[in-house]
């Protein structure tokens, strides 16, 4: 662990009112106390009290760079458990840097990113899922994935994580006790017992891997792609998303060439939307390059909507749009209602029905249909109902139940898992019970991943990399 001083900017680079300089390290307060006098020009941090903040100079040797504030924390009652000092001094780029050079030139080391969190964490001030939801919390773009980023920094996941280990640990301990003096403790009637504890440790890893998936989309968004012919609307619904004019639109079948992506919030719910060129078969080299890139999003995305001009008589490219559609999450909007319509649900539903069972399926109605005017701004209420209902069951219980929202959780949980279904099978099997032992602390081993122990020094490293700067 280096003890080394560090300093980094801590706010955004760009003029603001205020901006903030952090050192953290044994040597944070000589350093700053170097370079910060008061009005009287006395040096006094040396003798401040923790957790008091002082009025003063930042100087570069006879330069005075900036009037500031400047607040000590002491160890080990601070974010990193290190004496940290941060100084708050004027919000202009030139002034902010110009005050992280002078502590620089003074001693300290500029900080790798994450590196005030990761001394956090190697301090044993907070585990590793608590480092990540901070930065969650920081690029949090809904307030859903602030809401889950916040319990998870209470300690939502953490909590869970240690009491099922905890549950392994007891019962890795009976096994080997139980082994090592067989005279005391009788292993009689135990496989009963394990199987029990196992399966119901094995529930609720489940139910958190299975967490993840709603987990992710609430942080990340869902990655949504608009399909349709040319001239449907689909660059008017984007925008009746969105709520202004940003998508181009023309009376010119073709004009969105390549895709488009931006991100909306409806009822909070983060939505990727790429708009894609409109799928038809093409002479035009460019839209055609278009058009192969939208199958390509289409293959990666988690709900498809497919929007058709209902004034028009469907064709070939619609078929081959709808095929497109089989087994995926998918909306299908019946665009240009306020015009006299040419095809209606019935009908749709009934294509789809020929395209599941050409392809061995059968179709349940589980494509919503929904009748639009871009025109009139119809059907977008009942749209975004459709969304909540596809992806959330209509509801998010946020604030009691807990979310994955991180891959490196989800795959330690389904390594745990995986160790556990080893026990099951060990148990139905009657092995000897040093099998058990094993395969349990496996799966101890791998949660211990989320908490961040057991893990090696460069995984560690390269968790925190991705850190910001400052953090
Ligand atoms: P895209 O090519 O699928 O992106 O289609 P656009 O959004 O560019 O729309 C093509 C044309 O259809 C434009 O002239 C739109 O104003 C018009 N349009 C879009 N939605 C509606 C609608 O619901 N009703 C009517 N009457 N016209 C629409």
């Amino acid at each position: 662990m280096r003890k080394d001083t560090i300093a980094a900017i801590a706010t955004a680079m760009s003029d603001s009112g205020i901006s903030i300089i952090r050192v953290s390290g044994e040597d944070a307060i000589p350093i700053v106390n170097r370079i910060f006098f008061t009005k009287g020009h006395k040096q006094i941090l040396s003798e401040a009290e923790s957790h008091t903040i002082h009025y003063g100079f930042i100087y570069d040797g006879e330069y005075k760079i900036d009037e500031v504030m400047v607040s000590v924390m002491k160890a080990p009652r601070s974010f990193t458990t290190e004496d940290v000092v941060e100084i708050n001094c004027h919000g202009g780029v030139l002034v902010t840097n110009k005050v992280l050079e002078t502590v620089i030139k003074n001693g300290a080391r500029i900080a790798d990113p994450g590196e005030f969190t990761m001394r956090a964490f190697l301090n044993g001030r907070i585990d590793l899922s608590k480092a990540e939801a901070i930065m969650d919390l920081i690029h949090a773009k809904s307030e859903y994935a602030l809401k889950n980023s916040m319990n998870q920094l209470s300690g939502s996941v953490a909590n869970i994580i240690k009491n099922l280990r905890e549950q392994l640990i007891y019962e890795i301990a009976f096994i080997e006790s139980a082994l090592d003096d067989p005279e005391h403790i009788s292993l009689e009637g135990y496989e009963d017992k394990l199987s029990k504890v196992n399966d119901g440790l094995l529930f609720e890893i489940d139910k958190l891997i299975e967490s993840a998936h709603d987990g992710m989309l609430l942080k990340e968004g869902i990655n949504t792609v608009i399909v349709g012919k040319p001239n449907v609307g689909k660059s008017s619904f984007l925008n009746a998303l969105i709520g202004k004019e940003r998508a181009i639109v023309t009376d010119i079948e073709g004009t969105t060439r390549d895709a488009l992506m931006e991100t909306v919030k409806i009822k909070d719910i983060l939505l990727n939307i790429i708009d894609t060129a409109g799928i038809r078969e093409t002479e035009d080299i460019v839209e055609q390059i278009g058009v192969n890139k939208a199958k390509e999003y289409v293959k990666d995305a988690d709900l498809l909507i497919y929007i058709v001009d209902s004034s028009k008589e469907l064709d070939q490219n619609d078929f081959d749009i709808m095929e497109m559609l089989y087994q995926r999450k998918s909306i299908i909007l019946l665009n240009k209602n306020d015009l006299e319509t040419k095809i209606d649900e019935i009908s749709i539903a009934q294509y789809l029905k020929d395209i599941y069972s050409k392809n061995n399926g059968t179709y349940n109605n589980e494509i919503p249909i929904i009748k639009t005017s871009m025109l009139n701004k119809e059907g977008m209420d009942l749209f975004e109902k459709i969304v909540m209902d596809l992806f959330f069951s209509g509801q998010l219980k946020i604030n009691d139940e807990v979310y994955i929202t991180n891959m490196r959780h989800k795959e330690a949980l389904m390594e745990a898992a995986s160790s556990l279904r080893l026990v099951r099978q060990s148990l139905e099997n009657h092995m000897p019970e040093d099998f058990y032992s094993i395969d349990l602390m496996n799966a101890y081993t791998s949660l211990g991943y989320i908490l961040g122990e057991e893990l090696g020094d460069d995984l560690v490293q390269e968790i925190f990399s991705k850190f910001c700067m400052g953090k």
